[in-house]
């Protein structure tokens, strides 16, 4: 099987033609070889397929929110090509016998490349050691949706010693919240559920665990993955020990980075998320990291709950949102406006995810790499609407804001999964830490 796509426009403006073989990039170039079939992106931009490091497709358990097929399905409409799986689900995937379950749960039925990781508990480095084909060990300090927690710093280094894969984090101190969320539990009843949020969650917890990690670190220097970076003073952390030579990873969500407590009092519950969504300044100091190459990648953090629990008041109303679908198209926005170029935005969305993660032969348009490959409509502008998503929870915190950038095909494994607005491929997205 052959698949050719003729007049691509290469990120430094060239234009070219890539001709895919059996899945694989097989020929850059103009080429006359004659394939099976033609996708002609008459000069659209062509990026490599995005990465996205940090989902949550809810299965199993909470198939109500998203499934496999539809989460998955989201995800190539909105340019992605391969999703890293978190395991906070129902029960969580912290043995190798639920990591080998949920593996074969997905066999065969994702739009999408996946990689799953393995939470920890207190009490689980075997199972942690031993699930092999894991693409990360999760660890949340900070209590979030699911309940998996490790307080006890001292298991960190235990697992960060041991593992043989990349270790992610939950950066905010389980401690440093419980104090706050007691001294402060009257304020729920004051201000937008995104001041309160941030209240309960402010910024010194965040800084709180990334100075314990830190001191972890130079101790054992093994790779840590620090999920969504989200306030200035947790970056400087960061950022000295990595000027310091610490091998540390950051990643910042879209959210974080185009939401603030000002520019979304209206929406209630729909922003509360974790860590939370903060000030218009930290959102700024975020932006002016990624800008200056600080940032490593940019996950999604897609976490959808039902509207109705979202309707919830404060206290009863889960955290996390929705935003494989909205992620190439606020960054492609981005490189629009500011000095984040498109080769940024492939360094951080496509070529760091597969070296950190060590995902081989993807997170670029190489030969002898997977086709996994997004052709980019950089021109069009669209409101964001919630009727065109794939995502089951049927809400956007992004709804009704004017983006320049959509996907106008994403293909994966050589197939094109998804063209000018539909589904148009089969689920034969593969486990990208499955060795042949
Ligand atoms: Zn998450």
């Amino acid at each position: 099987m052959t698949t050719v796509i003729k007049n691509a426009r290469a990120s430094d403006g060239q234009i070219t033609d890539i001709f895919i073989k059996d899945g694989i990039i097989s020929e850059i170039g103009l080429t006359r070889s004659i394939a099976d079939k033609k996708l002609d992106a008459e000069g659209r931009l062509v990026i490599p397929g995005i990465i996205d490091p940090h989902v949550h497709f809810r299965m199993p358990g909470e198939e109500y929110k998203e499934d496999w097929e539809s989460g998955s399905m989201a995800a190539i409409a909105g340019g992605v090509t391969t999703v890293l799986d978190m395991p906070n689900n129902q029960p969580p995937t912290t043995t190798v016998e639920r990591f080998s379950k949920k593996r074969r749960m997905i066999a065969g039925k994702s739009y999408v490349n996946y990689g799953l990781y393995i939470g920890a508990t207190e009490d689980n480095i075997d199972e942690l050691i031993n699930a092999r084909g894991a693409v990360g060990i999760k660890i949340y300090l900070g209590s979030s949706t699911g309940g998996l927690l490790v307080r006890d710093y001292k298991v960190v280094e235990r697992i960060l010693e041991r593992a043989t894969c990349v270790v992610a984090c939950h950066s905010e101190d389980e401690q440093c919240l419980q104090k706050i969320q007691n001294a402060k539990f009257k304020m729920q009843n004051y201000g937008t559920v995104a001041e309160i949020h941030d209240a309960m969650r402010p910024d010194e917890c965040a800084i709180e665990s990334a100075q314990k990690l830190v001191a972890i670190l130079q101790k054992i220097k093994k790779p840590l993955y620090i999920c969504h970076v989200s306030s200035p003073g947790e970056l400087a952390v960061f950022l000295s020990a990595k000027q310091k030579g610490l091998p540390i990873y950051l990643e910042a969500t879209p959210h974080h980075l185009f939401l603030d407590i000002q520019n979304s009092d209206q929406l209630g519950n729909f922003v509360r998320v974790n860590p939370p969504i903060r000030s218009a300044s930290s959102r700024l100091s975020l932006q002016n990291a990624l800008i200056e190459g600080f940032i490593d990648t940019i996950g999604s953090d897609h976490a959808p709950h039902t509207i109705d629990e979202k309707n919830r008041s404060y206290t009863d109303s889960p955290s996390g949102m929705p935003g494989i679908e909205t992620i190439l198209p606020l960054m492609l926005d981005f490189a629009r406006l500011k000095k984040f170029t498109i080769q940024n935005l492939i360094r951080c969305m496509c070529e760091n995810p597969a070296r950190i993660f060590g995902i081989e032969r993807r997170g670029a348009i190489r030969q002898g790499y997977f086709a996994d490959i997004v052709i980019v409509d950089q021109d069009l502008t669209r409101v964001v609407e919630t009727n065109r998503m794939y995502t089951k929870c049927g809400w956007s915190a992004f709804a009704g804001r004017s983006i320049t950038g959509f996907p106008y095909a994403t293909i994966v494994n050589g197939e094109i999964a998804f063209l000018r607005g539909r589904i148009v491929g089969n689920p034969a997205g593969r486990d990208v830490m499955a060795r042949n």
